[in-house]
């Protein structure tokens, strides 16, 4: 088969590829595994019992049903959905935004997909000129546009995004050692160059991978220095807030004409419904809406005709609350507990503090394989958890740092979370006692 540059850059290799595919042969294993891989939120049975009550009252009722589901909908969402999501947004923000203001995607996946497609590569023409831009360097900035991440490590989907790595810039983090085996990263702003070329800044928060909150302070910084330089601030809220809420520090969520926020309806427990939300100005969710049409014609119905009255009634915001971030609250102490109780001795390490998501950044301090390594051998023994390699995207220069992280995801079983746990200590003090030096990638 003869690819394209697209079919070469979406057929290769990837991170996102590898972590997808480790989930999916974990679904067909029936044999013992610990997947503490993947970014599948854990099972709560309190918000199974209200998705599924939903289902009933979905199937009840045929006018319903037929209208909701047996029609191609709007490319920006249900009309009934967006508006319900955009009272609540104003009534407990007081955020000035209205149904025009958001557009339902399927999956928040494709949400920055589209927003980084729309907004980084090639640049286009002015509205003037209309001539196509390009390489004559008649576009908008001559030269191709980037997205700038202040804060690196980021999420592993976001890497293949683009057609060309060159898309994207990375900035390492400020770490701080906040206490013995805790660490938390901070952005540097005095590393952050918002040059000619950076079309968008993007932070997700809490961040996939780390459990890292960017504080209050760090966002409005970060917002005041994109409007100076008139770009957008993409924050990704997957975990964030008002809905999962999956965040455990003082932090508030933050919007304002120049905000892109993105939610999402999969960590309350609907990841197959595909549904993911933007909350942006009138310009940006027009452009989506667009690009909506053209790769996905309309939204999928299904996560929003579920999650809509809770919305209208706020029992979403107060399953948030009270159900979702006091589970993974439990789980992540739980989880840090048995880390510090299985690693303390032998290996030199430290868990990036655990501020929101459901994830902890394991460093390994004195390993002599990389984390790359490390996980393949996990992999032998059907423990599943995601290198920290493909975390470290847009960087100027390799990181020895990229190669000594791995990402766990504490939301499944406690059983299985404690016995991946056993098994990565086994692994990790095998390869200290063997003392050879690191492997190449
Ligand atoms: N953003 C972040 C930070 C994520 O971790 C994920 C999935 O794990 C997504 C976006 C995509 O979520 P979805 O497409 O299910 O809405």
């Amino acid at each position: 088969m003869k690819l394209s540059k697209f079919g070469q850059k979406y057929t290769a290799k990837t991170g996102i590829l590898e972590l997808i595919d480790d989930l999916g042969k974990a679904a067909v294993n029936t044999g013992e595994q610990y997947m503490l891989g993947g970014g599948n939120p854990g099972i709560l049975r309190e918000m199974s019992e209200v998705w599924k009550r939903r289902m009933s009252e979905l199937a009840a009722n045929m006018d319903d049903f037929e209208a909701g589901l047996a029609r191609y909908h709007s490319h920006l969402g249900r009309p009934a959905f967006v508006d319900a999501l955009a009272d609540l947004l104003r009534d407990t923000f007081g955020w000035h935004i209205t149904g025009r203001n958001i557009a339902v995607t399927n999956g928040s996946q494709t949400a920055f997909y589209m927003l980084f497609n729309l907004l980084a590569g090639e640049p286009g023409s002015t509205p003037e000129t209309g001539d196509g831009g390009g390489a004559e360097g008649r576009g908008i900035g001559g030269g191709r546009r980037r997205v700038l991440f202040p804060i690196i490590p980021e999420y592993i989907g976001y890497a293949d995004q683009t057609l060309s790595h060159d898309d994207f810039v990375g900035v390492k983090p400020v770490i701080d050692q906040t206490a013995p085996h805790r660490h938390k990263y901070r952005i540097d702003f005095d590393a952050l160059e918002i040059t000619d070329d950076i079309a968008a800044i993007c932070v997700s928060r809490p961040t996939n991978p780390t459990g890292n909150v960017l504080t209050n302070d760090e966002i409005a910084r970060l917002d005041e220095i994109a409007r100076a330089h008139d770009v957008p601030l993409l924050i990704d809220g997957a975990y964030g807030m008002p809905f999962p809420n999956i965040v455990f520090t003082d932090a508030v969520p933050a919007w304002n004409e120049n905000i892109v926020l993105g939610l999402s309806l999969s960590k309350l427990g609907l990841p197959s419904a595909r549904t993911g939300i933007i909350v942006a100005s009138e310009e940006i969710i027009g452009a989506l809406g667009s690009a909506n049409a053209i790769m996905s014609l309309a939204t999928g119905t299904f996560g929003q005709l579920m999650a809509e009255p809770l919305i209208r009634s706020g029992e979403l915001l107060s399953l948030s609350d009270d159900v979702i971030r006091p589970f993974y609250l439990e789980k992540s102490r739980r989880t840090l507990e048995w880390i510090d109780e299985l690693f303390s001795d032998g290996v030199e390490y430290s868990v990036h503090e655990s501020e929101g998501a459901f994830f902890l950044w394991m460093w390994f301090k004195n390993l002599p394989i990389t984390t790359y390594e490390l996980y393949r051998r996990l992999k032998e023994r059907n423990v599943i958890v995601v290198p920290g390699t493909y975390f470290f995207f847009g960087m100027k220069e390799a990181w020895s740092h990229s190669d000594e992280c791995i990402r766990l995801n504490y939301a499944m079983p406690d059983e299985e979370v404690r016995r991946g746990l056993e098994i990565i200590a086994e692994e990790a003090k095998k390869a200290v006692s063997e003392g050879v030096a690191r492997s190449p990638r």
